[in-house]
Order: C-alpha cells, then sequence, then structure tokens
C-alpha cells in the first residue's frame, strides 16, 4: 500500500491491481450471490462516509470493502452500528 488513505475506497487510493483481481473475482461470483450495482453503489457510499474505513480496507474486519459490499449474504460488520 503506497499511503494509507482515510475514507478512501481502492479505486481512490491508487492500488490498481488489487482492484482489477477484486473485480475480477466479483464478475465470477454467480449472479444470485452479487447485489445489484445499486445497492452496490449504495454500500459503498456509507464505507466512504464511515471512520472505519482505510484505503479501502474496513478496520472493523479487515475486507476489502469493494469485494466485501458485492456479496447479498455479507453485511457491515459493524455490529453497534451496522450501515447495512
Ligand atoms: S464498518 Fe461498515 S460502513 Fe464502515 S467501512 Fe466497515 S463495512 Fe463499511
Amino acid at each position: 500500500m503506497e499511503h494509507e488513505c482515510k475514507k478512501c475506497l481502492l479505486y481512490e487510493s491508487a492500488e490498481g491491481d488489487i482492484l482489477k483481481d477484486i473485480k475480477e473475482k466479483i464478475a465470477k461470483l454467480p449472479e444470485g450471490d452479487r447485489v445489484s450495482s445499486d445497492e452496490y453503489e449504495k454500500r459503498l457510499g456509507f464505507c466512504k462516509d464511515c471512520d472505519n474505513l482505510i484505503s479501502g480496507v474496513c478496520m472493523k474486519c479487515g475486507c476489502y470493502v469493494e469485494f466485501r459490499a458485492a456479496f447479498k449474504k455479507q453485511k457491515c460488520p459493524d455490529v453497534k452500528g451496522r450501515k447495512w
């Protein structure tokens, strides 16, 4: 990671290779397991406003949010203030 960027998603923090890998993995998910693009953007919008986001990683779970947010079965891991 080149630098820590509070409240940045990967596409904003120049982590291009990681983001490319994540996009490829999301594209391979069965459609029934994936959220709609509207829901995906809504989730990422919450993450972008969240203090737990650093350089695309959620400090509550250690996941890249751009990956986690793609799964229907996943939820925001902040049990005290779940945002999606
Ligand atoms: S706590 Fe929830 S809203 Fe915040 S970065 Fe993690 S997944 Fe996103």
